[in-house]
Parts: C-alpha cells; sequence; structure tokens
C-alpha cells in the first residue's frame, strides 16, 4: 500500500495548480491523470486577473505569459457577417471607460498601472492562453516539486472513505496493473464526468443540456491574414444561418478554434458558412458539446472533495469554468495544509464548501445571463444583414447597437472577478453593512471575505508580493500596542503560519479602512479592526476553523 497525504485525481487545470500549490506549502502529494500526455485540446482561453495574480503567487506567471498572447497585442474582439466581411463593431482599447483592463495589451497596462494606484486594479491583466498550451507549463511546474508525485496515465479506478482518509485502488495504464494508495484526503480534480462525484452520488444543479455547439481546432493561413490588423483574439460571426466565434490561439502561427452554435454534422459545408467564400484550412478536431449550467449540490465530505469542473459546470461566457476552477483549489490548498500541519481546526475544511458553493452557484447563474445576451443579439439577425439597401443598412446599425448595449459585460466584469466575498464561519464579520459591489468595476473593500485590494507600496513593492505563505497582519501605521505582541504569541503557541507587515503609508490606511488587517493565505481577508481583541486565541481559533465567536 502507498501512502500519501492528498491523492488528486485529474491533472487539467485545477489538478495541476491545486498541485503546485500543496508542495509550495510542503505537502506530499500524489497527482493522477488518466491519460499520458495533457489534453491538447484548445478549450479555455482566457485566465482572468484574479487568476493571473494567483499564477503570480505560485511563480509561474512569466512561464505562462510566455505562451499565451503576446503582451504587447491588445485583446480586440470584432463582429463581422462573415470572415471575409468588414467588421460591423470591434472592442478594443478606448471602447470601455474603464481605464485600462478590457481589450488592452499586458504591455500597456503594467505601463500605466503605477499610475492607478488606487486599489481598483488588479496586479496583473488578463492572460490570454489556450488550455492546450497551458496545461504543459503548469505540468513541468508541478513536477519540479519533491512533494509532487505527478502520475500521468494512471487512472483513478475507486476509492472507500474512512474517518482518517480514504483508501484508492489506481490503475497504470502502461503495465495495466492496479495498485491501492492510502491518502488523508481525495480530491476529484477529475472533470465534468467526475467518477468520484459520481460514486459520492452528489446531483448536479441547474440547467443539462440547454444548448449544443460545434468546435473545430483548426490551422488556416487565410484565416490570419482576413484582418488586415492581424487575427482579433474573439471574432463573433453572425448570419441568418448560423452564429459562431473564431478564437485565435497564439495569433500568429494561423491556429483557431472555430466555435459554431448548434449540431452541425458537415464540417466543409458549415465551414463554408462561417467563412463567407472557400478558406484554405486543415482541421485537426472536431467536437460536439452540449451548454450546462449546473453545480454540485455538495462540494464533497469530510475527505473528498470536488473541485473545477468536477463541482461546476458553465457555459464560456466571462470565462467562468477553469477561472473558478482556480479559486477552488486556491481556496482548498491553504485548509488541506492548515489540516495536514495540524494548525487547521475540524471545521476549517467545511468552509470550503460554504464559500465556494455559494460562489460556484452566482457564478453559474451570470454565465447563463451571459449565454442569454449572446444568443438574444444572434437571433435578430435578418436575411438582410447582407443587403446594401437602407433597410439592411438600418438592420445593421440595430444590431451594433444592440451588440455593443449588452456584449461588453462579458469582457468588462472586473468587479465580478476581483469583488466577490467569501462568507463563513472561519470570516469575522465587524458588524458594518455589507459595502456595494459591481460587475462591471471593482470597488475595494477590506470587509471581511474579500480580497485584499492590490496596491504598490512607496518602494514599488506589490503589496500582494509582501504577504506571507500563511496569514498576514498587515499594520497600518507605526505600532507599539502591546496586544500585536500577544497576537503573534498566540499564533505562534498555536503554530499558525503569521507574518506582520507595518506599512506607514496614510493613503493605504484610508484605503484599507482599518488600522489591523488579517488577510488569510489565499490573500482573502479573515478579519479586521481597529483594535486587536483582548483575547487573541479566540480570534486565531476561528480563522483557522477551531471554534466559532460570537456575531458582533
Ligand atoms: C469550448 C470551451 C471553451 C472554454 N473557455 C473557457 C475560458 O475561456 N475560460 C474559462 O475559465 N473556462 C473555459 N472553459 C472551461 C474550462 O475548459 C474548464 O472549466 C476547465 O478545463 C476545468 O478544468 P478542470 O481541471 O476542472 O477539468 P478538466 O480540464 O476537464 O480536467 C480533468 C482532468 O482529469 C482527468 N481525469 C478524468 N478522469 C480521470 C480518472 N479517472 N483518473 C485520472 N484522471 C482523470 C482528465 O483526463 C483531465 O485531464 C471552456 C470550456 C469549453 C468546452
Amino acid at each position: 500500500m502507498q501512502k500519501t497525504d492528498v491523492l488528486i485525481s485529474g491533472a487539467g487545470p485545477a489538478g495541476l495548480i491545486l498541485s503546485i500549490d500543496l508542495s509550495r506549502r510542503g505537502i506530499k502529494h500524489i497527482l493522477l491523470n488518466d491519460r499520458p500526455e495533457p489534453s491538447g485540446i484548445p478549450k479555455l482561453d482566457i485566465a482572468n486577473t484574479r487568476t493571473m495574480e494567483i499564477l503570480r503567487r505560485l511563480d509561474v506567471i512569466e512561464a505562462v505569459r510566455e505562451v499565451g498572447l503576446p503582451t504587447d497585442r491588445p485583446t480586440r474582439s470584432t463582429f463581422k457577417t462573415s470572415l471575409s466581411a468588414k467588421p460591423i463593431l470591434s472592442l478594443e482599447p478606448g471602447f470601455s471607460d474603464t481605464p485600462l483592463v478590457p481589450y488592452s495589451s499586458v504591455d500597456e497596462f503594467n505601463r500605466c498601472i503605477h499610475q492607478y494606484n488606487d486599489g481598483t486594479l488588479p496586479l496583473e491583466n488578463n492572460g490570454i492562453v489556450s488550455q492546450m498550451y497551458l496545461e504543459p507549463v503548469l505540468k513541468k511546474h508541478a513536477e519540479q516539486y519533491p512533494e509532487a508525485d505527478v502520475r500521468f496515465n494512471h487512472s483513478f479506478v475507486d476509492f472507500e472513505e474512512h474517518s482518517d482518509g480514504i483508501n484508492a485502488s489506481v490503475k497504470d495504464n502502461a503495465s495495466g496493473e492496479t495498485y491501492k494508495v492510502e491518502a488523508g484526503y481525495l480530491i476529484a480534480c477529475d472533470g465534468a464526468q467526475s467518477q468520484i462525484r459520481s460514486k459520492l452520488g452528489i446531483e448536479l444543479e441547474g440547467q443539462r443540456q440547454i444548448g449544443e455547439m460545434t468546435s473545430y481546432f483548426l490551422k488556416s493561413e487565410d484565416i490570419t491574414n482576413a484582418d488586415p490588423l492581424g487575427p482579433p483574439w474573439h471574432c463573433w460571426l453572425t448570419n441568418p444561418e448560423l452564429a459562431s466565434i473564431v478564437i485565435s490561439l497564439n495569433f500568429e502561427k494561423d491556429y483557431f478554434n472555430v466555435h459554431v452554435f448548434g449540431c452541425h454534422e458537415n464540417a466543409e459545408e458549415t465551414l463554408l458558412k462561417v467563412f463567407g467564400k472557400p478558406f484554405e484550412y486543415e482541421l485537426f478536431k472536431e467536437t460536439h458539446w452540449f451548454v450546462n449550467l449546473l453545480v454540485a449540490e455538495s462540494y464533497g465530505t469530510e475527505r473528498v472533495f470536488l473541485a473545477g469542473d468536477s463541482a461546476h459546470q458553465y457555459f464560456p461566457t466571462y470565462g467562468f469554468g477553469y477561472n473558478t476552477a482556480v479559486l477552488d483549489v486556491t481556496n482548498l490548498a491553504w485548509k488541506l495544509a492548515a489540516r495536514i500541519q495540524g494548525w487547521g481546526g475540524d471545521t476549517l475544511l467545511a468552509s470550503y464548501e460554504q464559500e465556494q458553493l455559494s460562489l460556484g452557484k452566482t457564478r453559474r447563474d451570470y454565465s447563463g445571463k451571459g449565454a442569454q445576451m449572446v444568443m438574444t443579439w444572434q437571433s435578430m439577425v435578418k436575411p438582410d444583414i447582407f443587403s446594401n439597401s437602407g433597410a439592411g443598412e438600418q438592420h445593421r446599425q440595430e444590431l451594433v447597437q444592440t451588440i455593443a448595449a449588452t456584449h461588453p459585460p462579458l469582457y468588462e466584469s472586473l468587479g465580478l472577478e476581483l469583488g466577490f466575498r467569501y462568507k463563513s464561519d472561519v470570516v469575522i464579520t465587524d458588524g458594518s453593512p455589507e459595502p456595494l459591489s459591481e460587475e462591471k468595476d471593482y470597488l475595494p473593500t477590506t470587509w471581511p471575505g474579500s480580497r485584499l485590494p492590490h496596491v504598490f507600496l512607496e518602494n514599488g513593492d506589490a503589496i500582494f508580493d509582501r504577504l506571507g505563505l500563511g496569514f498576514t497582519l498587515i499594520i497600518n501605521g507605526e505600532d507599539s500596542d502591546p496586544t500585536v505582541k500577544q497576537f503573534i504569541n498566540a499564533a505562534v503557541l498555536k503554530k499558525v503560519p503569521l507574518k506582520t507587515l507595518t506599512i506607514d503609508e496614510a493613503w493605504i490606511h484610508e484605503l484599507y479602512e482599518k488600522k489591523y488587517i488579517l488577510v488569510r493565505p489565499d490573500q482573502h481577508i479573515a478579519w479586521r479592526g481597529d483594535a486587536i481583541p483582548a483575547t487573541p486565541d479566540d480570534l486565531l481559533n476561528q480563522v483557522v476553523g477551531k471554534n466559532r465567536l460570537s456575531k458582533p
């Protein structure tokens, strides 16, 4: 019997990022993947700003940027009636009144971000990188750590849960042999068809198969050359016969993903309709898939947890699939480490479900709303869209107005990406009313449960780079209060990893609202106050899931 602390089934983005995070926390684990190599399927294409902040924390961001959209390229999205037609609308830098983030290049963002150092912006701009390029980079990083035992071509087969952990059977696909693994925890990162979720009998809630899609992964120089400015990131094509989106996978090397709404059997005929005239292309893969808006009714048990697509499945609008998977595993990694290292309490892991399931449902609803928005403007398209007549012109104008009024939120959703808040037994509210949050703009706040607003310090350091691997107590202003010492001592006694960070900048104190901010290992705020409580033990116990404070 092989033994490990954590067994992860599935090395897609969720499993690989969990593996890297656990390794950095010194947690031994085995990561299994049934296929011999990363999937090579160009599914997701956007890592949003929050995901990129997390990848920076994991020290993998540069490698990810290297395989993504060149950092000097803006993320244009155009709308056309066919690939060979001129755009009827282009979303590009300057379109949005939100400074910098939507549509701008990473270089432009980096040049300006110090100028807008007011807490409203992320530390990192989006990363446009296809899953087929992302997974090998993450795999290489995961394999670098001695804590990780990464086993591709090993399939998770079955498990039994007991009070101290799980016993699993795993198949080595090369030899055909099955072996046993004993682990403290089992994490299901095994995707939408999760075997582990099925075995636990956890149902998915929401809408199933609300639409069908046909996707083509292809190479075409003609598509690259169809736009004099070079291929945009997204090119939305709509005509009375079919609607589709052409996604540029690497902007220079002619690789594209074409997603067509509906089920289409004949690839040649369908692609001819998409392009509007004969185009040369080499087709590598055709897939048919259903649109689901589903969230698991539970995120696991005491020893087994679901993360990523095993826990939720969305339509790609807003890009919430992968980006929520990253939040799942980021939330889970430090809690698993806390339990395994002995400083996390009995209720800490239960807070994973409290926090992520609620976020999962919110994002499912937004994803559905996004799908609806796209389908609404697509359904407006009538045959005279191609006509040079006055009626044709008027129709195009009406369509452009509708798209311009309804579509940009899918790209301009900084408020959703950064502004979500965790509400659970391990977050201590301070009795103040919950501040407003917006979908489009991110409104910085240190209201407990929120992500710490990013700022650059006077010396140019990003505050996120100064946080500890464990908890960080931010002290705004010089401090000689003996209660801080008591708090630090209490953390030492309880073996809770705690770093203190004193900041003496008045504007940051004002932005952060309170003198003390206790930041969790996942950069979310566990507690804030103008004084350390007289009983720091109680505070610490609650944020690590050891007991509950009475609510103020
Ligand atoms: C067309 C399309 C476009 C998308 N675009 C975006 C986007 O822009 N942004 C975004 O955020 N999301 C997007 N998504 C969603 C995104 O691809 C998924 O949310 C993401 O892949 C989830 O990652 P995961 O690791 O949870 O699951 P997966 O990527 O499905 O990985 C699961 C892994 O588990 C392995 N596995 C399964 N069973 C076993 C077993 N028994 N033993 C061992 N291994 C096993 C599989 O081989 C696989 O490698 C898109 C999805 C589609 C279909």
